[in-house]
This record gives structure tokens, sequence and C-alpha cells, in this order.
């Protein structure tokens, strides 16, 4: 409709009687929100001069909510849509989530899910807060809060939005102490900081450089050239790789993987604790994972920070399923594996199978502020001209990329069962 045609027609509608709230509400049940909110709708819609555009009001708002989308990006873990996808069965009943079935007393919320990972990374004990931002804060606050922080000065980054060391390491109530500088440190560094009584070294913390590299003239010292440091050393490795060996893939490790540092090898190397999220290459939902050395994980336990930082039941089952499936070795059965080794060849011939646009390969990425530099090969399909609007608004959303005008759809990360309604999407859009 041209502007002009819009134009007189709101101005009609806006000249003729406006319907009652409640009739107008009732009119747009279709979208299948709730009365009190259409009724919103219908009055915002009615004090704005406009009652037609109510049900495109009402559409928006359905829009807003969350709901499953299609990821045809090709970025693997899309922070956008959720990080890594991950399956759980949720349901309407209790849960022993504190309590002990042997005893009949009280329990512990973190004992059972704990033990899980700590048996995965091959350590004493693991504690699960919220994300890993809050499993490094509250880390820092259970081992060194009054005193000091070893970093070293080519680790005070920024991780994804706000996580900034030098901030995260305040905000714990510790100190930082920077040690080395931007490009290079060494082991002598940190041995030279911890033996300075005035310096007052509580731990010593590794950071992974997930989202960025420094390339060049550049040294930092392994984990275990660490390990016989007098403080603790916690290493925050951020992906969420339990195992380099990923015993749970048929092929192994993926290629791509190439040397993204793991729990367990992290651990074995002499860390005293790992710190990693849930919703990377762990795959599983929005969590952070303190594992290692059974003395510092009760410290951070008993931290009161650790309160404010539990997750609940529903985060905690989900993550305990995700253990199950790796103890089972059963990596298909864990969403984001699944996709991740996925052959090229399976995803070109799904991508013909589609039988509309230009059959292409393409490149996916990892993804989620992990393995920056990383591409995997994959394969898709390609449309002239943008589309991504009119993907958007299918139901359900299917979410696509755009480059030099063409649309570009990645099969990687889409659910096979989720084929047929793609190409019939396509399939429309290409007739219209
Ligand atoms: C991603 C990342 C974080 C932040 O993790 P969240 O789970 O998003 O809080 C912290 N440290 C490193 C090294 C990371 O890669």
């Amino acid at each position: 409709m041209s502007d002009t045609v819009t134009c007189a027609r709101r101005t009609l509608a806006a000249m003729e009687r406006p319907p009652s709230v409640d009739k107008l509400a009732r009119s747009l049940g279709d979208t299948g929100l709730p009365h009190p909110l259409l009724v919103d709708v219908a009055r915002a819609a009615i004090a704005d001069g406009d009652h037609t555009q109510a049900e495109a009001r009402a559409h928006a708002m359905a829009r807003s909510l969350l709901q499953p989308v299609v990821n045809a990006t090709g970025t693997l873990l899309h922070t956008n849509l959720g990080r890594a996808p991950f399956s759980h069965e949720a349901a309407g009943h209790f849960l022993n989530l504190e309590f002990d079935l042997a005893t009949g007393q009280r329990g512990s919320r973190q004992r059972a899910v704990g033990q899980l990972y700590a048996r995965l990374c091959e350590t004493e004990a693991a504690l699960i807060v919220n994300n890993c931002a809050a499993a490094v804060t509250l880390a820092m606050a259970g081992l060194a809060a009054g005193r000091s922080v070893a970093v070293s000065r080519g680790e005070l980054v920024e991780i994804g939005g706000g996580f900034r060391v030098p901030e995260v390491i305040e905000q714990s109530g510790a100190k930082l102490h920077g040690v080395g500088t931007t490009n290079r440190t060494r082991a002598a560094d940190y041995e030279r900081a911890v033996a300075d009584p005035d310096a007052d070294i509580a731990v010593a913390l590794l950071v992974h450089q997930s989202n960025y590299k420094i390339v060049g003239f550049t040294e930092a010292p392994t984990v275990a050239q660490l390990a016989d440091v007098d403080v603790p050393l916690v290493c925050d490795i951020g992906s969420g790789l339990l195992d380099a060996a990923c015993p749970w893939l048929d092929d192994g490790p993926p290629s791509w993987l190439s040397d993204e540092p793991a729990a367990k090898q992290t651990l074995a190397a002499g860390a005293d604790l790992v710190c990693f999220s849930g919703d990377k290459l762990l795959g599983g939902p929005q969590a952070g994972i303190i594992a290692g050395r059974a003395d510092l994980v009760a410290a951070c336990a008993s931290h009161p920070l650790a309160r404010a930082f539990r997750p609940g039941g529903l985060v905690l089952g989900a993550l305990q399923e995700l253990a199950l499936d790796y103890l089972n070795r059963d990596g298909q059965a864990i969403p984001f594996w699944k996709m991740a080794s996925r052959h090229p060849a399976d995803l070109r011939s799904r991508a013909e199978a589609l039988g509309v646009g230009e059959v292409v390969d393409l490149m996916s990425v990892p993804g989620g502020g992990t393995l920056p530099t990383v591409e995997i090969p994959s394969a898709g399909v390609r449309l002239d001209g943008d589309h991504t609007d009119a993907l958007r608004a299918h139901e359900p959303p299917i979410i696509a990329r755009v480059q030099d005008q063409k649309t570009l759809l990645d099969l990687r990360t889409v659910d096979p069962a989720d084929d047929a309604m793609i190409a019939a999407a396509l399939t429309r859009l290409a007739s219209s």
C-alpha cells in the first residue's frame, strides 16, 4: 500500500467512532495472547486514534515473546539466539532439589550435579552457579577477598558484554595485581609477585583468550609452568570444553577445536580450580561451573555470594541430563555436538533436497565468544536478494544471514526435522 493510501485510511479510521476496548480486544483473540494483554493493546491503539492498528500491535506483542526459532545463520552458539540449544524435560512435579532421599533430611542442591561434573572433569568437587562471570566473581570472592589476585597484564580484557577482568576482581572484593606486560608474561613474573609479602597475593588467575588473540612478539606461561606457584591457580577457560579428547564423539575431537583449553586437561596440568560456561562448548543451559580442589570449591560455596549466584532446579535438572549424556559418551544426544559434528557432504545433500535456491558451500562459526578465528566447513542454500525480514516473520521465525545482497541459509545449525518446513517457506518466497 502506498503511503498516501495508508495515510488516508488512517485518517478515515480515526474519524470513525472507535469500537469499545473490550470488543476490539475480543477481535484479536487469534493471536493467542491472554485477554488482559489484548485489552492493553486495544486501549493503546484507540488512544493513538487508530484502532485498525490493533491487530498489527497484537501480532508485534506476540512476536516479542520468547519462542522457538530456526537458526539458519551457521553460528552454532548464537548469543542472540540463546547460545547452545539444549533439551530438558520440563514437568509439573516436585523435585528432590534439597532433599536427601536416603536419609529424609535436608540435602544440598549442589551435591549430586556437582559430583557429576567433578567426575567428568576428573577432579574432586564442582559447584554450579548462574554463569561463568558469576563463577569467576565467586572464585575471587571466596579465595581472595581483601587480598590480591595476580593476573597477567595481557589478560586484563573484556570478554563479552560487560565481563571485564579488572572490574570482576574489584567487585569480588579482591585487589588486582598485574604481572608481566601486555604481550609477554612469564612464570617468573607470577613467582616474583607471590614471593613479595607486600603484594599479599592470594590467587593467580589465568584468563583464556576466548574472543581475541594477541599475535606477534608474545609469550605466556602454560598452566603446567604455573602449577608450582605458591598460591592456588584459578583458570577461567570460558568455553566449557570438558575433555580435549572428546570421548563423546565417534570421530574424536574435530580439527577446528585446535588448542581450545579443556577442563580436564587444565586441571591435570596443575590448575587448582577451573571456571567455565554451561552454554558454550559444554552445550547446556546458561550456567557457570567451578571445578577443582574440594577445599577451594568449599570456600566458594560458603561465601555469601554463593546464595545470590545459585541456580534453580530447572538449570540443575538440564545440567544433570547433560552430564549423564557426557558420561554415556553420547555426543549425538547433545544438540550442540550433534550439529558441530555434521559432515559437510551430508549438509550438501540436505541443501540439494530442499529443491530451492542455489546450493553453496558455506563456513559455519562456533560463535558465543569462543574460537574467534575458527571456521567449520558447511553447506546450505543462497537466494538472490535480502529475504531476512520475510523469513523472520515466518511462523516459526527463520533466522538467516545476508552477504552481498544474497540471503544465505546454513544447514549446519538447522535441525533436519525443520528442512521440509524451510523448503516450503523458501518455495513460497521464491514464487511471491
Ligand atoms: C564467555 C566467557 C566468560 C563469561 O561467561 P558467561 O557464562 O557468559 O558469564 C568469562 N570468561 C571467559 C574466558 C569466557 O570465554
